[in-house]
């Protein structure tokens, strides 16, 4: 989950899971897809 967090007068979208942050919520999005940590890799 992306989540919107305010620094020195800026706007920041934080990845959740790895804690990156980014100051363009798009970017944030798009990165939260692809992160690896977003949910557990074993699959059954
Ligand atoms: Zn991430």
């Amino acid at each position: 989950m992306v989540v919107q967090t305010e620094r020195d007068d800026m706007t920041w979208f934080k990845c959740e899971h790895c804690g990156l942050m980014f100051d363009d919520q798009g970017d944030a999005r798009q990165h939260e897809k692809n992160c690896d940590s977003e949910e557990p890799s074993y699959i059954q």
